[in-house]
């Protein structure tokens, strides 16, 4: 007998809304839910195999434990015993910074991820926190915490709308859609299309999304700074820039002017690769479309400039008339949000308040680039210990971090590792606990982090579809068990973490003058919460406090998590809506134009001016069907053309004896790796892409299906040292390489 449940898609980051369907406790079936009220319906290949990922074999059941040098099965009991032993032996000799926290990707698509890590990081006390946004999108976070004293205010683009999209280093149509949470991303940039909108992307790779551009402007990599500055100048020179209503929040109108003198449209013509004409007709289009906005992604983020790009980004929005106004590019407001506060004078965003211990790189929004983690632990020096012992949640930068092989290396060395991970993988295996979370379909699920990204207001929650299985345990509470034996409260009953976070956030917001709860008692406003579990009531909590919420009673018709319950397809809270200057942050409280530290890196993306590489450069590739290194296992989807290949111009493949399927040796700073080449007019000449999460060769793995197609790990032809300097972001794009066909090399060996 089936039946069907619902269930938000953590596979990326459009959220879709699913039906499933279930045998006994299997999924058997996933559609898209077509009463959803964000979703509509829609789903992708990853989502219609939810079921393939749910229950694949080697998801791993029960925790292991290292005993004797070999990880073996072992109860919650015995695991937790050893991830307390292990990490308080450590921390009471050497101190919090030697325990490194490392939280991966699919922390941000699950509640666990977001509810308890900063629990854990603010209860250990650690300044050694490195996550996969080094390794992504940290240079928009650094953009957003200059421009407008929040790291986490991000202007998302109207897609449904805008007149007019400028794409830079972005490709939905195989992601879905990324810092911008967009269920049907495709069918929206049609859409725009439809309406007789323009769309222009910006990539050196002729991508899915390009072909359905108006204009493919297929850039130089790297180079995105430079074009966008160029835009933004000339906005300026031809007296297009206005802001509009936002003049008034703004600071430092005239001195960016000044800044951006030198980025003429002709100075960064050569560097780009792009016309000066062509420039200067972006930005004309730009200025002249009713409502435009700019978006840019990961490409534009992983290069040595990606804090000025992202900045740039906005900036040009801005120029053109179009932040924070509908069509243009606006701050969502999600339902979890804290409780607005007026608006007014911030304490702004501070970056390097510490330092890598190493290298010196500063901090950023609390984290050291994922690039530093190997020296870091491998590393001795007169300051501080290294990092002795390891938590990694959903995290396998082995593969998704620099020079992986000397990653391998120093994890090897720990004294202590736990990992949070349903695979033993290229980095869980050297762990000596793995905690493993239960298969999606038995987690509840809320989107957090992409509603704060999401295109249109709206709040969905989902129970988990099946019941949990016998022997497993939630990851919530494998979350709450793992910030107590990390905090010295090892045996405390896993709810007194929910408790005292709900104790402390109840208690804050009763002294704040603009909460509906102000005055109120905190024990008064726990005792209202509802939900089955402690995850439960703090989601009711933050709903209740939150800008749509009912105020603990203050605004009866307001949401809670039971009338979220009453409404299984979801709530839409209606189109984004313009907010400055309530957003704010800012020392001034107002958008910081040309705040200090991006003045600062200017005259380094002016030398860049003069850059010309003349060797090929590397850039990454996104498949629908893979998302970072986690999906290979699940044969659904691997096979066909998601395969870890490396694109070539013919062009380029034609000087340097490259053949179409043979295998081709690729050099970077960080070391060698070899592919075979699928030659294709779709990278522009001068570039090879190859793409990422790959590399499933490692022994001691349990990943029966993606080690059978191992590819190869991209990221060790990096040796970590190339960052954007403001955001420490990893530089993977842009990359200079060495290709030579294996068999030349071969030959010319003997
Ligand atoms: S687009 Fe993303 S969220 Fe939607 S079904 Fe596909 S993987 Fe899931």
């Amino acid at each position: 007998m089936s039946r069907t449940a619902l269930r938000i898609c953590p596979l990326c980051e459009a959220t879709c809304g699913l039906t499933l369907t279930i045998e006994g406790t299997e999924v058997t079936g996933a559609r898209g839910d077509r009463d959803d009220v964000f979703s509509k319906g829609f789903i992708c290949p990853k989502g219609a195999a939810f079921g393939a990922v749910d229950a694949d074999p080697d998801r791993l059941r029960t925790p292991l434990v290292r005993r004797d040098g070999v990880l073996r099965e072992a109860t919650w009991e015995e695991a937790f015993d050893a991830v307390a032993a292990g990490l308080r032996a450590v921390v009471e000799r050497d101190g919090p910074d030697s325990v490194g926290i490392v939280l991966g990707n699919p922390n941000v698509h699950t509640m666990a991820g977001a509810l308890y890590p900063p629990v854990l990081i603010a209860g250990l006390r650690t300044r050694s926190l490195f996550t996969a946004s080094t390794v992504d999108q940290m240079p928009k976070h650094v953009s957003s915490g200059l421009l407008y004293g929040d790291a986490n205010a991000i202007p998302v683009p109207d897609l449904d709308r805008t007149a007019h999209l400028l794409l830079i280093g972005a490709n939905p149509l195989e992601s879905n859609g990324s810092l911008c949470t967009a269920p049907d991303f495709p069918g929206r940039l049609k859409a725009l299309k439809a309406r007789g909108g323009t769309l222009t992307v910006v990539d050196p790779r002729r991508t899915r999304t390009a072909r359905l551009a108006d204009r493919h402007i297929a850039i130089r990599p790297g180079t995105d700074a430079l074009l966008l500055a160029a835009i933004a100048h000339t906005l300026f020179e031809e007296d297009l820039a206005d802001p509009g209503e936002l003049t008034a929040h703004l600071q430092g109108l005239g001195e960016l002017r000044d800044a951006l003198r030198d980025f003429t449209p002709e100075a960064v013509a050569g560097a780009c690769d792009v016309d000066a004409g062509t420039i200067r007709t972006l930005a004309r289009e730009l200025a002249a479309a009713p409502t435009a906005a700019v978006y840019g992604r990961i490409g534009s983020c992983t290069v040595p400039h990606g804090t000025l790009a992202s900045w740039l980004v906005d900036v040009c929005t801005l120029l053109a008339g179009n932040l924070d106004r509908p069509g243009g590019a606006l701050f969502p407001q999600a339902a979890t949000d804290r409780t607005p506060r007026p608006a007014g004078p911030g304490h702004g965003f501070a970056l390097g308040r510490w330092r890598s211990r190493v290298s010196g790189h500063p901090e950023a929004k609390g984290e050291l680039p994922l690039s530093a983690l190997a020296e870091e632990i491998d590393t001795v020096t007169d300051e501080g210990t290294p990092v002795r012992a390891l938590i990694a949640v959903a995290a396998n930068p082995v593969l998704s971090a620099p020079d992986g092989d000397r990653l391998d290396k120093a994890l090897d060395s720990l004294e202590f590792m736990v990992s949070v991970d349903p695979y033993l993988n290229e980095t869980s295996r050297h762990a000596h606990v793995v905690l493993p979370p239960p298969p999606p379909s038995q987690s509840p699920h809320h989107d957090f982090a992409f509603n704060t990204l999401a295109v249109r207001n709206q709040v969905r929650y989902t129970r988990p579809a099946v019941p949990l299985e016998p022997g497993r345990m939630a990851e919530t509470e494998i979350m709450a068990r793992l910030v107590l034996a990390a905090t010295g409260l090892h045996g405390t009953d896993p709810a007194a973490v929910d408790d005292m976070v709900i104790g402390q956030t109840l208690g804050k917001a009763v002294t704040e003058a603009h909460s509906p709860v102000h005055g109120r008692d905190p024990r008064e406003l726990a005792a209202q919460l509802t939900g089955v579990s402690g995850p439960e009531r703090r989601l009711d909590m933050m709903l209740r406090l939150g800008p749509y919420g009912d105020g603990f009673g203050a605004r009866p018709d307001g949401l809670t998590l039971d009338r979220l319950l009453a409404h299984p397809h979801g709530i839409d809270l209606g189109p984004l809506a313009s907010r400055l200057p309530q957003p704010l942050k800012t020392v001034s409280g107002k958008v910081e134009l040309l705040p200090e530290p991006i003045a600062g890196d200017l005259p380094r993306l002016r030398e860049a001016l003069r850059e010309r590489p003349d060797g090929l450069v590397l850039v990454g590739r996104r498949h629908l069907r893979s998302n970072n290194s986690w999906m290979h296992n699940v044969p659904a989807l691997t096979g066909g053309s998601n395969r870890c290949t490396l694109h070539i111009h013919p062009d380029d493949a034609e000087r340097l004896g490259v053949r179409d399927g043979a295998p081709v040796r690729l050099k970077g700073a960080g070391g060698e790796v070899t592919a075979p080449a699928e030659v294709t007019d779709a990278v522009r000449p001068g570039v090879v892409s190859l793409p990422h999460g790959w590399g499933h060769d490692r022994p001691g793995t349990r990943l029966g299906h993606a080690s059978g197609d191992p590819g190869v790990n991209v990221n060790q032809l990096l040796d970590g040292r190339a960052l954007d300097p403001l955001s420490g972001n990893a530089v993977l794009n842009g990359v200079p390489v060495e290709v030579s066909p294996v068999a030349e090399t071969i030959s010319a060996l003997t």
